[in-house]
């Protein structure tokens, strides 16, 4: 190589350029390894209270509650549906972590989506039964809507919003699902007049694990991570999602997908 060939300026500039490189890669990495701590904790932090809650019923049972008729029969069923919440972080965290490692190929094919709504709304009746909550369609969805999606991806964004409606809203209150025809896109709202979110949390609202009542989200099985699957499903098909809510009143989630 003949150095002769290279000024000191252009020496300098290469090595200001391969700094400038490097120090991007090390931000780079070092957003990935706070990003890795803070879930890891978070994730334990989830895992613990069930285990702790399990652990707790199961000892006491041990120790002669199995034969006390007045809690034998209630520390268990309450075992087990701490394991049923175990499972439900499980599972949530599986399905997000392969929707942020990129391994999800979106099986693109054109469907009804108020037909595939009306198989969701018919998965989650028993449910609302038992808050006594009417799920029903907004007026002018008496005919088809065809997008273009992933069935099965959009079948988890609707189970996830529906089944909050249910969650958050009222005893005795309405889920309502709505399908606007906007040119190329069909936009899908769901609407509750259950207890509204303010609105200081509605940035926040598809973090991973946020939660406005925390209480009232473990105490209804949630894992925290139902909105940030939605989002993250959404965002793999382009498309956009938001909310509007009112304290008292009501929320709705809206989402877009390509008119087919
Ligand atoms: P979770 O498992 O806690 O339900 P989500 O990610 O699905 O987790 O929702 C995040 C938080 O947003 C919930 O804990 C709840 O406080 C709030 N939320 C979601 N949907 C609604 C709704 N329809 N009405 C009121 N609050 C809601």
């Amino acid at each position: 190589m003949d150095i002769n060939d290279k000024s000191l300026d252009n020496v300098n500039s290469d090595v200001a350029e391969w700094a400038l490189k490097k120090e991007k890669q090390i931000r780079y990495l070092t957003d990935l390894e706070n990003y890795r701590r803070k879930f890891v904790g978070n994730i334990s932090h989830e895992l613990k209270t069930p285990i702790f809650t399990i652990q707790g019923y199961l000892h006491t049972l041990l120790d002669g509650g199995l034969y006390d008729e007045q809690i034998n029969q209630k520390y268990l069923q309450r075992a087990v549906s701490n394991v049923e919440r175990l499972q439900n972080i499980v599972e949530d965290l599986e399905i997000i972590n392969k929707l942020e490692s990129g391994a999800v190929e979106l099986d693109m094919k054109s469907f009804d989506i108020k037909e595939l709504c009306q198989d969701v709304i018919h998965d989650l009746e028993l449910i609302a039964q038992d808050r006594d909550i009417s799920l029903m369609f907004k007026d002018g969805a008496s005919r088809a809507f065809r997008v273009t999606a992933d069935r099965e991806n959009i079948r988890q964004v609707l189970v996830n919003l529906i089944t909050n409606s249910l969650k958050y809203g009222n005893d005795g209150g309405k889920t309502k699902v709505g399908f606007y025809d906007m040119d190329e896109k069909i936009l899908i709202e769901v609407s509750d007049n259950g207890m509204g979110i303010d609105e200081q949390h509605l940035s926040h609202l598809f973090d991973r694990f946020y939660r406005v009542d925390s209480n009232r989200s473990r105490s209804q099985g949630g894992s925290g991570l139902g909105l940030s699957i939605v989002k993250h499903i959404i965002e793999a098909h382009k498309e956009s999602i938001s909310v509007r809510s009112t304290p008292g009143m009501g929320t709705t989630f809206g989402f877009t997908l390509k008119q087919s």
